[in-house]
């Protein structure tokens, strides 16, 4: 699960992670009155999407940049009227964009560095690593690849946490003096316990700054939270914004169904995690193109599966329905009810 930049901040604020004061709005007017509220001369309005890469982003209607500093609060109004209700298109949403129903207005600060900082599940050592880069503000992923001596790694034993000569190693690493390194020392231990307590799959900030006056602070975040542990997290699960993801995996994890919606046309309804990965391969591999990712798991209701059908025909392009359902961890006879009401329901062929 993911959220905004505004709940972001939220969380930050909880756990001493500084960032600059802000304040979200659905209306131009409650932008204009964000920014009177808090009255800096230059302030900052960035569109709220579940998306980086706003800064250079475009919107459909043509006004350039989700990310803007302005020097008034009536810009704060007009800028949010050309933002509100758009669709921002960026690197990562994809060609159709994303719908901005909200922005943030913030307070701007003068930045003498942009850099990078996050930490993220490591597969590969199951561990939690930190990243760290001195070019921030830009493509991470430009940066890793055009200059990787530029990226510092360092992984974390997550049954001690975070150690001092790590937080030293990284401050060092990105050539802080002593003032800021101590500011950024203890940004960095703050920013891991929020990420161990609120299960975290991933937290970035991008840019971290320094200003001229020696502050270090937080000026963007995207955080990732691993679903699986959400049930611990009430706080989090509140944040979530249904309107910024796919409306049939909405619909899907209400059945508990694993459903990831692919560019294919042959739709596949499967029981297991794996059998679902190989039966897109048979597919790939007799030339087709799956529609579909479908788990249904091996406990689903008659209700779960007619709705699983539902979810996978409810796709346009979908010309047949593959399913593959291994009789030892569901009732097959669940599965045929379901697909029988389904036809019925949906008007299909079996
Ligand atoms: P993103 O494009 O979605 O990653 O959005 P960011 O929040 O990272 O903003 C994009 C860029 O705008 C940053 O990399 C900064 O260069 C700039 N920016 C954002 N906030 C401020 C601010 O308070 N002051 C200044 N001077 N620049 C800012
Ligand atoms: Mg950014």
């Amino acid at each position: 699960m993911n959220i905004h930049e505004y709940q972001a901040k939220e969380l930050f604020d909880k756990f001493a992670v500084p960032s600059p004061q802000g304040k979200v709005a659905g209306t131009p007017e409650e932008a204009e009155a964000a920014a009177k509220a808090i009255g800096s001369d230059t302030l900052v309005i960035k569109a709220q999407v579940h998306a980086g890469g706003r800064g250079k982003g475009a919107f459909k209607n043509g006004f350039q940049g989700g990310v803007h500093l302005i020097k008034s609060t009536a810009a704060a109004r007009d800028i949010a009227a050309k933002m509100l209700g758009e669709t921002l298109v960026t690197k990562q949403t994809g060609e159709d964009g994303k719908l901005v129903s909200k922005v943030m207005v913030a307070d701007a600060v003068d930045i003498s560095h942009e850099y990078y900082l996050a930490i993220l599940l490591d597969r590969e050592t199951s561990r939690p690593v930190i990243v760290a880069s001195t070019e921030g503000g830009m493509d991470i992923e430009e940066v890793a690849e055009k200059t990787p001596e530029k990226i510092i790694r360092e992984f974390i034993n997550p049954l001690i946490g975070i150690q001092p000569f790590e937080i030293r190693k990284i401050t060092a690493g990105l050539g802080f003096g002593k003032e800021e390194g101590k500011q950024f020392g203890k940004l960095l231990r703050n920013l891991y316990r929020l990420f161990i307590e609120c299960d975290c799959s991933m937290v970035e900030i991008n840019p971290l700054v320094t200003t001229p006056d020696g502050q270090v602070l937080a000026l963007d975040a995207k955080f990732g939270f691993d679903d699986n542990a959400l049930y611990r997290h009430p706080e989090i699960v509140a944040y979530r914004d249904t309107d910024e993801e796919d409306p049939r995996e909405v619909a899907a994890s209400e059945y508990d169904l694993n459903y990831i919606g692919l560019d294919g046309n042959i739709a596949c309804l499967v029981n297991g995690a794996g059998l679902a990965m190989a039966t897109m391969d048979i597919i790939k591999h007799h030339g087709g193109d799956p529609a579909n990712f479908l788990d249904v798991g091996g406990s689903v209701t008659r209700e779960g599966a007619i709705e699983a059908f539902r979810i996978i025909l409810s796709d346009d392009k979908v010309k047949g329905v593959l399913v593959n359902i291994f009789g030892g961890i569901a009732k097959c006879d669940t599965i045929a009810e379901a697909l029988i009401a389904a036809a019925k329901e949906v008007g299909f062929q079996v």
